[in-house]
């Protein structure tokens, strides 16, 4: 294998969604020199190949949902057709369900993103279940319905942000676990990992799950952020469902399904706090997720979950990103927290890193909504355990 460079002008640490699409941001914005290490073999070991692929830009918080349009919006602008015609996204369209006062303020959320404002409709009952008939006999009060969410493929898109980053100039490496941060004095000025040392004035923080770990090494304060463990499973075959239909989301009773393959993908929203790893799967998992669909989803009673696997949300205390540099150390910034929107969310936050990377500052209102120094009670992260409360 090819020594490691002496030295960089950015490491990105973590080649999954936000590592990758920070990388891609950085060199198309001129930054030649940048360098990707990775602890796994591939790309998108972690959370980033374990997400449900829902491209949902219909969020509660406002400042994330105008995240999740801009960052749609990229993801459409560079969207071509490959050589059979595939395109990352297909916008299969998305139903909330929930109760209405969620339903309001999914609503109230997208009133402030103009074009999400344009896109987003509610839904009575009898409208949602003439749209997706498996709905009929499911209990929830009102919905919303936008046409411009969907479904990703959720490896092509991180294989893209792959393919830029390297076409910028920049260098990715595999097996390489940093298991060093050097600082001079209040300065970030080096990485290590097994193959040798880096220097290097930037260290970018997209650990995911590990972030809290790696701002140890940095000798920085970790805001307050915990790993939450959820499952996901398929089905076997099922024809209740039209294979174009969009996917369904109950936000107040917290199940999703969405068409896989011949089958659905189903969730039941579960989250448990989780240590940073390659998380098993509940044994119980499956037979919870069937109670809970049958109780609440008639219509998707024939529909068995037959095979599953689970994987990391890292959540902040607010649910926001934290996104920004280190209020301590310097030439430590941080990509992380990206909960359960960072494969929506990548190009936007991507862009947002590469602007406060370069710029120095992110653009308002995200600078204060996502900076890693907002948490009053922020605890310090000088052991490898995640902190603070799920939102
Ligand atoms: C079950 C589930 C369903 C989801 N569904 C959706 C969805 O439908 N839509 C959506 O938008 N989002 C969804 N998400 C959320 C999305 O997957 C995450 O927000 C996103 O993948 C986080 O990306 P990341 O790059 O921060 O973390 P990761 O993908 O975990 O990447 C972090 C990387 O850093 C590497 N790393 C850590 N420490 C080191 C080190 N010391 N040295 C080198 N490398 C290191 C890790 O190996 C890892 O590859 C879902 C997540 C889960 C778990």
């Amino acid at each position: 294998m090819a020594p490691l460079p002496e030295r960089a002008d950015a490491v990105v640490v973590g080649a999954g969604f936000a590592g990758l699409a920070t990388a891609a941001a950085l060199t198309a914005r001129g930054l030649r020199d940048v360098l990707v290490l990775e602890a796994e073999p591939v790309p998108g070991a972690h959370s980033s190949g374990r997400n449900a692929a829902m491209a949902r830009r219909v969020i509660e918080d406002p400042l994330l949902a105008r995240l999740a349009t801009r960052s749609l919006e990229l993801v459409r602008a560079a969207d071509d057709a490959d050589e059979d015609g595939v395109r990352v996204l297909r916008p299969t369209g998305g139903l909330l369900l929930g109760d209405d006062a969620a339903v309001d303020a999914l609503l109230a959320a997208a009133a402030t993103v103009p074009d999400l404002a344009a896109d987003a409709r509610r839904l009575s009952p009898a409208e949602a279940t003439a749209l997706v008939p498996a709905l009929a006999g499911a209990d929830f009060h009102a919905a919303v319905h936008t046409r411009e969410c969907g479904i990703a493929d959720s490896h092509a898109l991180l294989t893209r942000f792959a393919l830029h980053a390297r076409a910028g100039g920049a260098t990715l490496r595999y097996r390489e676990p940093v298991t060093a941060i050097h600082r001079d004095g209040g300065r970030v000025d080096a990485v290590e990992t097994p193959s040798g040392r880096v220097a290097t004035g930037l260290v970018v923080n997209a650990g995911g799950a590990f972030a809290s770990g790696l701002a140890a090494l940095a000798g920085a304060a970790a805001p307050a952020m915990t790993p939450m463990r959820r499952h996901l499973f398929v089905t076997a075959p099922f024809d209740g469902v039209d294979r174009g239909a969009p996917f369904v989301w109950d936000v107040s009773a917290g199940w999703y399904f969405r068409p896989e393959g011949e089958g659905l993908l189903l969730c039941a929203c579960d989250q448990t706090a989780w240590p940073p790893e390659a998380p098993p799967v509940d044994p119980g998992a499956k037979e919870a997720l069937a109670q809970k669909l049958d109780a609440l989803v008639p219509g998707l009673r024939g529909a068995r979950p037959t095979r599953g696997w689970s994987g990391l949300r890292t959540i902040s205390r607010d649910g926001r990103f934290v996104i920004g540099p280190d209020p301590e150390v310097t030439g430590f910034f941080w990509v992380a927290g990206l909960g359960g929107h960072g494969m929506t969310t990548a190009a936007g936050v991507g862009e947002l890193a590469a602007i406060g990377i370069l710029e120095g500052a992110l653009p308002a209102p995200y600078a204060a909504g996502f900076a890693p120094g907002r948490f009053a009670t922020s605890t310090s992260s000088r052991g490898s355990s995640p902190s603070g409360e799920p939102s």
